[in-house]
């Protein structure tokens, strides 16, 4: 044992994922003596840059800073702290086999074959999701309400957002919002365009990330969400991989006070007289705190690495019954040269790329992980971040992708067979529209649900550490017993994508938490 065995902490944090690591970071600004213990090697979870290939990197899951936290990012200081940002407002376009793409950028879109009507359409459409967003953003920074047990504080929380509904929005557009919010993407995208195009573009926003197709209830929601939270929707690129926010992220800890610990992995925590007193490490190590938050999956947290003898039988039915079923996978690959794409130029390689046809497509391929099959024609966002960062390669460059959809429990197993058969399979995708990236590919790599799950302990491949419906948001994220970041066994607590506002590269929810412990001492 070493002397951290006899020393005791305010508080002890497991993992340093970017919550967790955000989580120290205000903690220990507020005077907290803090460890943050992480399993693997690396800092940052599943907001990390890694190594393909002969030392050119990339950022290994999520690849666009698209939601981080405003407040998270001026009082933790990134900036000074490292972040510095390659590319901001990236735009998108989207691909059509015949090279007449569909350009978005910012409320607009342009292309050669869409009417007037859906061109302006788009425009008030985006504009009206804004005000929806900027209505819901403020949830965002708070704990969700306790509707039960109002203290104050809620109580001005729903007065806001009642405020915000009704006279922000206005009546008319506060009933709209209300009719909106339960609908899938399908029929409110039927309602607005016709444009087959792009329906399919803005659907693939909406299932991003999710185990839903368009036609799923309640994603609409989930498009909106991509707008409340971060910077409303507009995608940045880090400077040297996502990897540089949560280093930036681990300085800000450390510059407070924090310790931080990596190759740590904790084993079980500690529980004396119904509260928590300690965490144990894989090699035996005991750290003493009554303060134990974790950045870990919520089944993860209870289920493993405390275990469900403390806890009430109801309360564990529910976590073990929290939906993660993961559908995406990410694709890297090293490039001799850029491809070239049918209509678009080399500066045009710098916009998000996306494939999603037509609605139709996008729900195709998502109908093939519910029977346990990858699609056969997947849709995916396309990334080179080569392009506007030099330090990830020396030569070539390097192509990122989220890939939709592939199933966490494939039929038959990821073997490596069909891990290089789906890897195939996405190539051939964008060969459709780029006809020789054959020639030019170097190295390509997939990583599907359930390597996401074993590298990363993205439990079934979820990004989200829970799927982000809306039965699993708000004040029922990850359950309504610990939607405060409190779990019922006195000292835990939850301050990871688990727990409200969930995933994405925010920060909020290790900001919350933090707060909610900070409160809790008062
Ligand atoms: C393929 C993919 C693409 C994505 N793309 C984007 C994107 O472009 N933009 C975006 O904003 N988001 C994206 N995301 C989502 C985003 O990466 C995650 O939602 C976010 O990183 C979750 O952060 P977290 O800190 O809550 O949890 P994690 O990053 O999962 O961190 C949890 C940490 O806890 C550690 N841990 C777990 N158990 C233990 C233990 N027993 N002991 C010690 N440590 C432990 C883990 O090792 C890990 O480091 C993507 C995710 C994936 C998988």
């Amino acid at each position: 044992m070493t002397n951290n065995s006899m020393k005791k902490y305010d508080a002890v944090i497991i993992g340093a994922g970017h919550n967790g690591l955000v989580c120290a970071a205000y903690l220990a600004k507020a005077g907290k003596n803090v460890v943050v213990l992480e399993a693997n090697e690396q800092v940052g979870g599943a907001a990390v840059t890694g190594e393909l290939v002969d030392g050119k990197k990339t950022s290994i899951c999520a690849h666009y800073l698209n939601q981080l936290n405003g407040k998270v990012s001026s009082e933790l200081n990134l900036t000074s702290h490292g972040l510095k940002l390659a590319a901001t407002d990236v735009p998108t376009i989207a691909l059509n086999v015949d090279g007449d793409h569909l350009r978005f950028n910012g409320n607009t879109v342009q292309s050669s074959n869409i009417s007037e009507e859906d061109t302006a359409n788009y425009t008030k459409f985006m504009s009206l999701i804004h005000e929806y967003a900027n209505t819901l953003g403020f949830l965002m920074d708070e704990p969700p309400l306790d509707i039960f047990n109002m203290d104050f504080s809620d109580k001005m929380t729903a007065l806001k957002l009642g405020w915000k509904l009704r006279f922000g929005l206005g009546a008319e557009k506060m009933s709209e919002f209300l009719r909106m919010i339960g609908m899938n993407i399908r029929d409110v995208l039927d309602d607005e365009f016709d444009h087959e195009p792009l329906k399919g573009a803005m659907s693939f926003d909406a299932v991003l990330g999710t185990h839903t197709g368009p036609y799923s209830a309640g994603n609409f929601f989930t498009f909106l969400y991509r707008y409340a939270s971060g910077d409303r929707g507009a995608l940045a690129i880090p400077e040297g991989g996502m990897g540089t926010v949560t280093s930036a992220m681990a300085k800000a800890a450390k510059a407070n006070g924090a310790e931080i610990r990596t190759a740590a992995k904790v084993k079980s925590v500690n529980v004396e007289n119904c509260a928590v007193s300690g965490v144990v490490l894989e090699n035996g190590e005991e750290i003493k705190s009554d303060c134990i938050i974790s950045n870990a999956h919520i089944r993860t947290t209870v289920l493993d690495i405390v275990g469900t003898k403390y806890f009430e039988a109801d309360f564990v039915k529910r976590t073990t019954d929290v939906r993660s079923r993961g559908g995406a996978a990410k694709l890297h690959i090293v490039l001799k040269k850029l491809p070239e794409f049918k209509g678009l130029t080399s500066d045009d390689l710098k916009s998000r790329l996306v494939i999603a046809p037509n609605q139709k497509e996008v729900e195709h391929s998502f109908n093939h992980i519910k029977y346990k099959e990858y699609s056969e024609k997947p849709i995916m966002e396309i990334s080179i971040p080569s392009l506007v960062d030099s330090s990830l390669t020396d030569e070539g460059h390097i192509l990122n992708a989220t890939v939709q959809f592939a199933p966490y429990d494939l039929k038959g197993g990821w073997t490596a067979k069909a891990k290089a058969d789906f890897l195939n399979k996405c190539i051939d995708r964008i060969a459709e529209y780029a006809p020789n990236i054959r020639d030019v590919v170097e190295h390509a790599e997939i990583l599907t649900p359930l390597d996401l799950e074993e590298r990363f302990g993205l439990v079934g491949g979820n990004w989200h550490h829970g799927e982000l419906t809306l039965d699993q948001m708000l004040m029922l994220r990850p359950v309504p017993e610990a939607s405060r970041y409190a779990l019922p066994l006195d000292g835990m607590y939850l301050c990871g994508a688990s727990a409200h506002p969930g995933g994405g590269v925010m920060g909020a929810a290790g900001r919350n938490a933090a707060q909610a412990i900070l409160k809790g001492d008062e």
